[in-house]
C-alpha cells in the first residue's frame, strides 16, 4: 500500500550529486519497519560516485566560501523555512522509513530545521581576533576560514536531524557537504536534496549519496580533497573512520555511542522523575544515543519509583507510528529486537525482576513491549552495552558517591541525567559526572542552541550552539611585519 508522502515531490529514488539527480542500475530496497513492506529502492552507489560528489564539492568550494556570511545565512534560513513549510510531509516520510510516531517525526523535522535557523544567524558571527603584539613594528591578527569539503555519515535513528546538525553548520561556515545517510533511512536525506535543489544551492555545495557504506566511507576518508569527516554512529565504525582519516590529517568529529545514566535521588520530585524517565527512555523506542540506558535510583525512593514508573510504561501504546495516539513504534530491524531480547534474558538469568513487558509485542514484526526491569546490577550486560531499545533497567544505590561512581563506570560519556531538589547535590553531581552533557531535573536536553557531544569513547566535537561552528573552521594567524618607517 502506498502512502501519500511517497507521491510527494520529496520522495526521490535518485541521488543528488553535484546538483544532478542520478539513478543507478543497482539499488537497495527500503522497508517500512511498521509493516515490513518495501517502500521503494535507492541507488547502490560506491566509490566512483562518491569521488564524483567530492570533485563537485571541491569545484563548488571557492565560490561558496567567497560569498558573504549574510548570503550563506540566507540560504540556511531558506532551508529552515522549506523544512518547516513541509513538516507534515517530511514527518510522514520519516515515520514511513524509520518507524517513530508521527508526532516525534514532525518534532525531529522541526528540531533539524532549528539548526538551519540557528546557523543562519551564527554565520554572521564568525569573528576573528587582534592580538596585542610583542613588537612595535608588527601586528598579529587571527581569522577563521572554512575547512573545505566535508563528508558526513549518519545513522538511521534521526534521519533528518543528524544530517541537519552537520549540514547547517558546514554551509554556514562556507563548506560544501556530502551526506551519506544510513541505508535503512535514505528518503529523509534525499528529501533534503530536493530542498537544496529548490532553494537554489549552487551545484555541488550539498550532495546526497546512498549506497554501500564501506566503499563510500573509504573514499570519503582517503580522498585528499576532503578536509573533514563528521560521523554519528557506532564507536566501532567511528574508530575505523577516524583511523583512516588520520592518514591525510583530516579534521574529524565523532558522535558515537552512549550509556547514559539517569540518576534519581531520594529528594527528587517523584512524578517529575517518572515523567522525565519515560520521555528519556522511550522516545524513539529507546533508539537514541542519549536515551537513559541505566536508571540509577536511590534506595529510599526505589520501590515507589519502580511502581509508578512501571505503571506508566505499561500504559504506553505501541503501534504503527502513522496511527493516532501511538507512543512507541517498531524497532528499526530484526537485529535490534534480538539485541533487546539478549539483554533482557541475560538480566533475568542473573536475578533481575520483570515489572512490565519483556517480550515481543503481539503486533509482531519488530514491535516490542515497553519493558521495565528491577534489581539490575553492574555485572549484567545491560549495564555495559547500549541496549538501543525500549528496556528500562533500574539499579539501586545508597549514597551520592556511589551514584557518581556507578554512573561513570563506563567507557562512554555522552549524556547524563539527574533528579534532585538539593541544589548543592545537583552542582556536585554535575561536576562529578564524566559526561559531555548533564541534564538536571529534565529528561530531554537536545536543542540547536546548546553544544551536543561527548567525552571518553563517545567521541569528540560539538554540534549546535556557537561551539558547533568551530568544528568547521580553521584558524589562520597572520603577522603583518615591517610596519615601522
Ligand atoms: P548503527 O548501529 O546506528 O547502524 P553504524 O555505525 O553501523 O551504527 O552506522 C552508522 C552509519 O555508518 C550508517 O550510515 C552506516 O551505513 C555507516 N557505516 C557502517 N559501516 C561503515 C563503514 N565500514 N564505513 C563507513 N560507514 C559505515
Amino acid at each position: 500500500m502506498t502512502h501519500p508522502a511517497t507521491d510527494s515531490r520529496f520522495f526521490r529514488e535518485q541521488c543528488y550529486i553535484g546538483g544532478e539527480w542520478r539513478g543507478g542500475a543497482k539499488t537497495i530496497p527500503v522497508t517500512n519497519p511498521a509493516t515490513g513492506e518495501t517502500i521503494g529502492a535507492v541507488p547502490d552507489f560506491g566509490r566512483t560516485e562518491a569521488r564524483e560528489a567530492i570533485d563537485a564539492a571541491a569545484a563548488a568550494f571557492p565560490d561558496w566560501r567567497a560569498r558573504t556570511a549574510e548570503e550563506r545565512g540566507k540560504v540556511c534560513r531558506a532551508f529552515y523555512e522549506a523544512l518547516m513549510d513541509n513538516q507534515q510531509t517530511l514527518g510522514e516520510l520519516l515515520t514511513l522509513e524509520q518507524g517513530k510516531p508521527l508526532a516525534e517525526a514532525k518534532g525531529e523535522v522541526a528540531y533539524g530545521a532549528g539548526f538551519f535557523k540557528w546557523f543562519a544567524e551564527e554565520a554572521l558571527r564568525v569573528y576573528g581576533d587582534v592580538i596585542p603584539s610583542p613588537w612595535t613594528d608588527k601586528r598579529i591578527i587571527v581569522t577563521k576560514e572554512p575547512v573545505g569539503v566535508v563528508c558526513s555519515i549518519t545513522p538511521w535513528n534521526f534521519p533528518n536531524a543528524m544530517i541537519a546538525r552537520k549540514a547547517a553548520a558546514a554551509l554556514a561556515a562556507g563548506c560544501p557537504i556530502i551526506a551519506k545517510p544510513a541505508s535503512q533511512t535514505p528518503y529523509s536525506a534525499l528529501a533534503m536534496g530536493v530542498i537544496a535543489d529548490e532553494i537554489g544551492l549552487p551545484k555541488g555545495v550539498f550532495s546526497v549519496i546512498t549506497g554501500e557504506a564501506a566503499p563510500i566511507g573509504e573514499e570519503f576518508c582517503e580522498n585528499p580533497q576532503v578536509k573533514k569527516i563528521t560521523f554519528t554512529g557506532s564507536t566501532k565504525v567511528g574508530e575505523e573512520l577516524a583511523s583512516k582519516a588520520v592518514k591525510t590529517m583530516k579534521r574529524v568529529s565523532m558522535e558515537l555511542g552512549g550509556n547514559a545514566p539517569l540518576i534519581i535521588f531520594d529528594d527528587a520530585d517523584l512524578d517529575k522523575a517518572v515523567d522525565g524517565a519515560v520521555a528519556c527512555k522511550f522516545r524513539n523506542a529507546g533508539q537514541t544515543c542519549v536515551c537513559a540506558n541505566r536508571i540509577l535510583v536511590q534506595s529510599g525512593i526505589y520501590d515507589a519509583f519502580a511502581e509508578k514508573f512501571a505503571k506508566k510504561v505499561a500504559g504506553l501504546s505501541v503501534g504503527d507510528g502513522l496511527k493516532d495516539g501511538v507512543d512507541q513504534g517498531p524497532l528499526i530491524e530484526e537485529k535490534a529486537v534480538e539485541k533487546v531480547e539478549r539483554h533482557i534474558a541475560d538480566a533475568l538469568s542473573k536475578g533481575a525482576g520483570l515489572q512490565t513487558g519483556g517480550e515481543r509485542h503481539k503486533l509482531g514484526g519488530t514491535f516490542f513491549q515497553p519493558t521495565v526491569l528491577t534489581g539490575v546490577t553492574p555485572d549484567m550486560v545491560i549495564a555495559k552495552d547500549e541496549t538501543f531499545g525500549p528496556v528500562a533497567p533500574l539499579f539501586k544505590f545508597e549514597t551520592e558517591e556511589e551514584a557518581a561512581t556507578m554512573a561513570n563506570d563506563t567507557e562512554f560519556g555522552l549524556a547524563s541525567y539527574l533528579y534532585t531538589n538539593d541544589l548543592g547535590r545537583a552542582w556536585r553531581m554535575m561536576e562529578a559526572l564524566e559526561y559531555g552533557m548533564v541534564a538536571i531535573n529534565e529528561g530531554i536536553l537536545s536543542t540547536p542552541v546548546a553544544p551536543f557531544g561527548g567525552v571518553k569513547e563517545s567521541g569528540f566535537g560539538r554540534e549546535g550552539s556557537k561551539y558547533g561552528l568551530e568544528d568547521y573552521l580553521n584558524i589562520k594567524y597572520a603577522l603583518f611585519g615591517g610596519l615601522g618607517k
